[in-house]
């Protein structure tokens, strides 16, 4: 029987919409493929390997923990135990890998991921590395020196510490050009910033209103500063230019490409609007889709006509075995740095009172009532929640929301970032199954902490930032993600941030000290998270996740072992090869493989 299974993935067209339990083929298929006397007669009766790695340290992320031998046909796992076991099953044409002990653990599952969009800021000029407004601005005139097309000028991945002593504004921007327009992304993707140009281009004065909460800043004169908050960006994304469906798929198949190189082997894609879950659907209709996606579909203000969009998307978006698209996104807050984050109690700095009005914190982006029942509206219809909540009264708001929820059903709610939680809310995770989305590489003290967050959270408040630790000790299920191109997009840099709560890379010689180290989690649960965690979230457990007989072989190697090394070395392993369905899409140069 084992010869003709086949990696299926649930699809939403296999689930019932009316929130009650999933049932999932492919569950039902592995679950078979698992079964005891299947087992043994796939030891005694298996058509020839395909592939055998032996002599490999194996972390199953399942019981038992560790083994040395695995054995793939067809993209499947058909043994994996000992050595001895497994050259049993070798045939003539059987590729037998000598692993040289090295360490062996399931694909990685990066649970909060923009790769489209991500795909597509590699097109831009990239500001990471600015550490004040010179810098930043040195690197505009760079591009638009060397990469002018004449038109928009687009850059991303702006630190907010770089301007914050010297903020940016349109004067400023139009140094660069104020004949070209030009919009520049904050590194959260929270805040942009355009010159006159953008501004006029966009229509944004100083009546211009929102929809969806944000923020137009405006000057001393009551002017647009040229900074738009939150979904005050709409406004200027509705004008820029749209890159062709070729465009846009080709940039996500050179994000995938470096995901698969950092051996992640599934994601979820954490905000599909149109153009980006058209770029997935377009690879995995072209068979080009490297990568396991359950795609977050956009929501916004929800209308009778936007759900029955968003179910006909889901269904549609879902066909293809290595795609389907039945979670949604719902963005609660936005982010501490810019005030607008929503808390239960105030700010802590003075400045924000001198805020204009106009500028102050809204709190939630929608009222807790809107909030459930959008929740209850898109769970009625088979969606699994994928909710952005930083401040702990956006997550108390996603936790109450899921609590009106009716009891049952296995939609596998999730809360990204859970940046500040009320110890009351710890538990409430558990009790209501829903997964706490972990952001492990944000917690540690860099300049965003230190400079933007502490003085605007207090002293209490910044003891419990990312309390992960605490949710897992209250019982949450942890899943993990990167939020790419928020932060770095390799997971062993997150794991060893997770477990030491330092900066991976020292910039400097001194490390800061840890940040709330009784939050550090251990390795063995943050690995958990990436492979089994993220597994769950993804409805995907009874076919990826972990290194099991019957389950796919999406597994990576990697030339260290972290579980042995110290942990401040953990980021300095390197992914050497990563099998997707037992191909391999990313292989280290220096492999013989
Ligand atoms: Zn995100």
């Amino acid at each position: 029987m084992l010869k003709n299974t086949k990696c299926l993935r649930p699809t939403t067209s296999s689930r019932k919409l009316n929130g009650q339990l999933i049932v999932c083929l492919a569950a039902a298929l592995c679950n078979f493929a698992l079964s005891p006397s299947l087992a043994s007669q796939s030891k005694n009766n298996v058509d020839q390997a395909d592939l055998i790695i032996k002599n490999a340290k194996i972390y199953t992320s399942a019981e038992p923990q560790w083994q040395s031998a695995i054995t793939i046909r067809k993209g499947r796992i058909v043994q994996i135990g000992s050595d001895q076991e497994a050259v049993k099953l070798a045939g003539p044409s059987t590729k037998i890998f000598d692993a040289e002990a090295r360490l062996i653990m399931p694909g990685f599952h990066d649970c909060h991921v923009h790769l489209a969009e991500g795909g597509a800021e590699l097109l831009q000029c990239r500001l990471n590395s600015a550490k004040n407004r010179a810098e930043v601005l040195a690197l505009l005139q760079k591009w638009r020196d060397e990469k002018n097309s004449g038109g928009w000028i687009l850059a991303a991945g702006l630190p907010l510490p770089a301007v914050m002593k010297e903020p940016l504004t349109r004067q400023i921007l139009d140094q660069i050009s104020s004949s070209q327009p030009i919009l520049v992304y904050a590194e959260d993707g929270h805040s942009a910033w355009l010159n006159s140009k953008a501004l006029q281009l966009a229509k944004i004065t100083s009546t211009s209103k929102t929809t969806c909460g944000g923020i137009i800043e405006l000057d001393e004169q009551g002017q647009p500063n040229g900074c738009l908050r939150e979904g005050a960006l709409a406004l200027a994304q509705k004008v820029l230019p749209v890159l062709s469906l070729k465009e846009r798929s080709a940039a996500l198949e050179k994000a995938i490409t470096l995901a698969n190189s950092f051996g992640i082997t599934s994601a979820q894609e954490a905000h599909a609007n149109p153009e980006v879950i058209t770029a997935y659907y377009d690879l995995a209709q072209h068979k080009k889709l490297n990568l396991k996606v359950v795609a977050a579909l956009h929501t916004g203000t929800m209308s009778a006509k936007a759900y029955q969009q968003i179910e006909a998307d889901a269904k549609k978006y879902s066909k293809y075995e290595r795609l389907s698209a039945h979670s949604a996104k719902i963005f609660a807050d936005g982010v501490v740095e810019s005030h607008t984050a929503a808390l239960l109690e105030p700010y802590s700095d003075s400045s924000r009172d001198r805020l204009k009005d106009n500028e102050k914190n809204q709190g939630l982006n929608f009222t807790p009532e809107q909030l459930k029942n959008t929740v209850k509206e898109l769970a009625n219809r088979g969606f699994q929640l994928h909710i952005h909540a930083i401040g702990d009264q956006a997550v108390r708001a996603a936790l109450d929301a899921f609590a009106a929820l009716p009891k049952g059903g296995d939609l596998r709610h999730q809360i990204a970032h859970v940046q500040l939680v009320a110890p009351p809310d710890l538990g409430r995770f558990a009790e209501l199954n829903v997964s706490a989305n972990c952001q492990a590489a944000w917690a540690y003290q860099d300049a965003y902490i230190k400079e933007l967050t502490a003085p605007l959270l207090g002293k209490e408040r910044m003891n419990r930032v990312y309390p992960f630790k605490s949710l897992k000790q209250a019982g949450a299920r942890l899943a993990a993600g990167s939020d790419w191109t928020v932060s770095t997009l390799n997971p062993l840099e997150a794991m060893q941030t997770a477990v030491t709560r330092q900066a991976p890379k020292p910039k400097n010689s001194a490390l800061e000290p840890a940040l709330n180290p009784s939050e550090a989690l251990d390795l063995n649960d943050i690995a958990k998270a990436y492979t089994t965690g993220g597994a769950y979230v993804n409805h995907s457990e009874n076919h990826t996740g972990s290194l099991e007989l019957g389950k796919c072989a999406d597994l990576v190697m990697l030339d260290k072992n972290i579980f042995t090394i110290p942990k401040d070395e953990i980021a300095s392993a390197k992914v050497i090869l990563t099998l997707l369905d037992g191909k391999p899409v990313y292989k280290d140069s220096t492999l013989s493989f």
